[in-house]
């Protein structure tokens, strides 16, 4: 398959994570026989420093004119960095709200996945731990409480603000769809967690989430009331696969689950839009203070890639093969500065990514 990729690799740590994320992907490429093509573009700090903004029109254009995004991270140490002096528009985040708008990116993906190597990172008690757990978070990313209208006013001499958190059907309706598919892809069961006591959009949300469950009589689906999901989440984490919810739900539930595994050098994510196309980007930010020192894990982004391949490609092998060299080098005990232990051998960034490539 001959597959075109718009690369991003961004500021900070973006570029080396990205790289060795793309070494796995020449791998994967001569092993199973396809062929990625690779477009770099900028944004971010980068764009700012060529462009004078942090994702220009025409980046955008050909972001749109490829099968996938591979995104590194953007931004740099805020207090420090000139690019923070700018107006909000003109700052690095900025380019990743544009892109995220433009290619309509309205699904996240996180997927918290426990590495029995790495255990003793979590946070949880021993018994807990010990279980495991491997879920992902699918969170809507376009609608709800961060995109109503909102305003503060003085109302009889006081200051009164409003938020507004607004669903219709279609926006569920599509969200749904993209989770119980994923849900195939898995372990066939979704959590679609609501606040369905209380609130009007949660009653919407879980009526519709019914509706097309009907369409996926293998996978199997449960609510949960979102109070009761994040206890769930740090007493039986191993309960969940899909867990399906809406935009501030999954901001925070997602932060919640990323936490219990215990490293953010670790986390993969995704966002996609209707079609097969996403964005996949690892779910740290920049490191700053690790940048240019070929010290960061580029784990998080190999995986990110790893969801490439499953989810724009259908390349579900190659998927497999890239999350199996990775719990490979861990089980051979390799690790990078940010999960280093006593009794593992500590390699940088490239030998990560040299690693992993050769167990592919
Ligand atoms: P951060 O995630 O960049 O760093 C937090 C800590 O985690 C640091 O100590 C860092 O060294 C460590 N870390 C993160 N990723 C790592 C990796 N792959 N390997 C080893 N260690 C890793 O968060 P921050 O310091 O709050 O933000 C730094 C910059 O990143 C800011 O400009 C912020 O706006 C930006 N940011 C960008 C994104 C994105 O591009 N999607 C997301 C979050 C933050």
């Amino acid at each position: 398959m001959n597959c075109n990729i718009a690369v991003i690799k961004g500021d900070g740590i973006g570029p080396e994570v990205v790289s060795e994320a793309m070494k796995v992907l020449d791998a994967v490429g001569v092993k199973y026989g396809h062929t990625f093509n690779y477009e770099q573009l900028l944004m971010g700090g980068c764009s700012i420093d060529v462009h004078g903004v942090p994702l220009t029109d025409e980046a955008v254009a050909r972001a749109k004119a490829a099968d996938a995004v591979l995104l590194g991270s953007i931004g740099g140490n805020t207090s420090t960095s000139p690019w923070y002096k700018l107006p909000p528009e003109k700052r690095p985040e900025a380019g990743l709200l544009k892109i995220r708008k433009e290619l309509g990116l309205f699904a996240n993906l996180r997927p918290a996945f426990l590495y029995n190597e790495l255990k003793g990172a979590c946070p949880l008690k021993e018994e807990i731990a010990d279980k495991g757990f491997d879920m992902m978070i699918m969170r809507e990313l376009t609608g709800g409480l961060y995109f109503g209208a909102r305003e503060t006013k003085e109302l009889d001499g006081v200051l009164t603000a409003v938020d507004t958190l607004t669903y219709n059907e279609n926006e569920i309706r599509r969200i749904a769809i993209k989770g119980f598919d994923i849900a195939m892809k898995r372990r066939k069961k979704v959590t679609s967690v609501d606040k369905a006591n209380v609130l009007d959009s949660s009653r919407l949300w879980r009526k519709i989430v019914e509706e097309v469950a009907k369409d996926y009589p293998e996978v199997t689906y449960e609510h949960m009331l979102v109070d009761n999901c994040a206890m769930q989440l740090v007493k039986d984490p191993a309960q969940f696969d899909v867990v399906l919810t809406e935009n501030m739900f999954g901001d925070i539930l997602s932060d919640e689950a990323s936490m219990i595994t215990g490293s953010i050098g670790m986390l993969a994510s995704a966002s996609l839009n209707e079609t097969k196309f996403g964005m996949y980007e690892p779910s740290g930010g920049s490191a700053p203070d690790i940048a240019g020192q070929n010290k960061a894990n580029p784990i998080a982004t190999i995986l990110s890639a790893a969801m490439m391949l499953r989810y724009t490609f259908d390349m579900d092998k190659e998927a497999d093969a890239i999350e199996a060299a990775v719990q490979q080098v861990l089980v051979e005990n390799y690790r990078t500065c940010d999960i280093v232990s006593e009794g593992t051998e500590l390699v940088s960034c490239s030998q990560m990514g040299d690693l992993i490539a050769a167990r592919v």
